[in-house]
């Protein structure tokens, strides 16, 4: 294995198991290391700290992938695979559901792979080159670990161009069904992993569903970026007197709608193709829940500005028309903006509303997305539960 070395006192953060090394921080290495390739990153005076995959196209020139002396052999992945596993097991979630995310990233010292296990299913995401190349591995090991009947590719996510990869997607292994059915402890949905948005589903969102579920009893429900419906149905469980989905995209509503019926409330839900910058303006918003959960509207930190101005002006014109007594819980995926600034956004936006709030619950992300201690920018999701007054 070649080797590279990091610079005079830049060996800070790696010591301290932070997975990332910038290339910045880098300085010789051994001839013709190749992009994706893995490599041991060495101290200055030689001392290997870990080894990772090296590619020069990117800022985060090395993700690593092994800490000290340790080779990234099959043994070494699929003992990651099982520590994954193993810490979805403390949590409890395979024995509440069987659909959860069963590599995290960073979060599971995997760097750049997402891998969803939706009852007996994989749908896999690769973020990097390097992992590119694990890729078939990983794929083997993922199979024998876990007895998937079938691994689905979805890799179309715009990162990748900043790795050198262009958008993958198609069977791995198996067959993948066209629509696969999960369960969620009395909710069952149907995931598109083949052509729905990410990897078919937002497992991320458990746990609010199960607050949703228990929220809901009697209320009137917007769900605003309802996409398949998760909340919806939550809410529906829940004894919601109606829930109006809303979404952009005609594809998800449809899903939401079959979702619907399949756990029985084919009436009671209603489902409005619209943008949500406009849905907020056109009437008065008459509910007793609001749910607000829009796509990532900051996806780099250069698009931050504009983001918190979105993310301040759905928020703002949903406290304009809410009636007082209603419960809005609003979220944000931006990885680059944290809780506490969502919740300076909020601030604004109920000064500006010239609404009384109250936060009564701040989530994030469940168990099955963990974070790592070393790396917090893993951490992403924040919702924020709002009594207006
Ligand atoms: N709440 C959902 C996940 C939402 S993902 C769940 O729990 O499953 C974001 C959703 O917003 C997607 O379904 C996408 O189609 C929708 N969306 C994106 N831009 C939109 C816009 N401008 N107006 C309305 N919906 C939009």
């Amino acid at each position: 294995m070649k080797r590279i070395f990091l610079k005079k006192n830049k060996d800070r953060s790696l010591r301290h198991r932070h997975p990332w090394v910038f290339s910045g921080a880098l300085g010789n290495g051994d001839e013709g290391i190749e992009d994706g390739e893995i490599v041991a990153v060495a101290a200055p005076d030689g001392e290997v700290l870990g080894t990772g995959y090296y590619n020069g196209r990117s800022a985060i020139a090395v993700r690593m992938l092994s800490f000290g002396d340790v080779q990234v052999t099959d043994a070494h992945l699929r003992g990651l695979i099982g520590s994954a596993l193993q810490r979805r097991r403390l949590a409890g979630i395979p024995a509440a559901c069987d659909a959860y995310r069963l590599i995290f990233s960073e979060g599971d010292q995997l760097p750049g792979l997402i891998a969803d296990y939706y009852n007996g299913h994989i749908a896999l995401q690769v973020l990097t080159l390097g992992m590119e190349r694990l890729k078939e591995r990983i794929v083997g090991l993922l199979c024998e670990e876990t007895g998937a009947a079938s691994v689905y590719e979805r890799s179309e996510h715009e990162g990748r161009s900043t790795e050198g990869l262009t958008p993958a997607s198609g069977a791995l292994f198996g067959e993948t069904p066209e629509l696969v059915t999960i369960r969620e402890g009395n909710l069952s949905f149907l995931v598109d992993v083949k052509r729905g948005q990410k990897t078919g589903f937002y497992l991320d969102q458990r746990e609010n569903r199960e607050r949703v579920l228990r929220l809901a009893a009697g209320k009137r429900v917007i769900n605003l970026c309802s996409y398949t419906g998760g909340f919806t149905v939550a809410a529906l469980r829940g004894g919601a007197s109606e829930v109006i989905s809303v979404d952009a995209s005609a594809d998800a509503l449809a899903l939401a709608r079959e979702n619907a019926a399949l756990n029985g409330f084919a009436a009671g839900m209603t489902c409005e193709k619209a943008d949500m910058f406009d849905f907020v303006r056109a009437d008065p918003l008459q509910a007793g829940l609001i749910i607000v959960d829009p796509p990532a509207l900051a996806k780099s930190r250069g698009a931050l500005d504009g983001a918190c101005r979105g993310y301040k002006d759905l928020n703002l014109q949903v406290l304009r028309r809410c009636p007082p007594g209603t419960l809005l819980l609003t979220c944000s995926c931006s990885r680059f903006i944290d809780m506490k600034l969502f919740q300076q956004i909020l601030f604004a936006a109920c000064h500006d509303a010239g609404r009384n709030a109250a936060i009564i619950g701040k989530y994030g992300h469940p168990a099955d997305h963990p974070v790592s201690i070393w790396c917090p920018e893993t951490e992403y999701l924040k919702a924020v539960l709002l009594a207006v007054e």
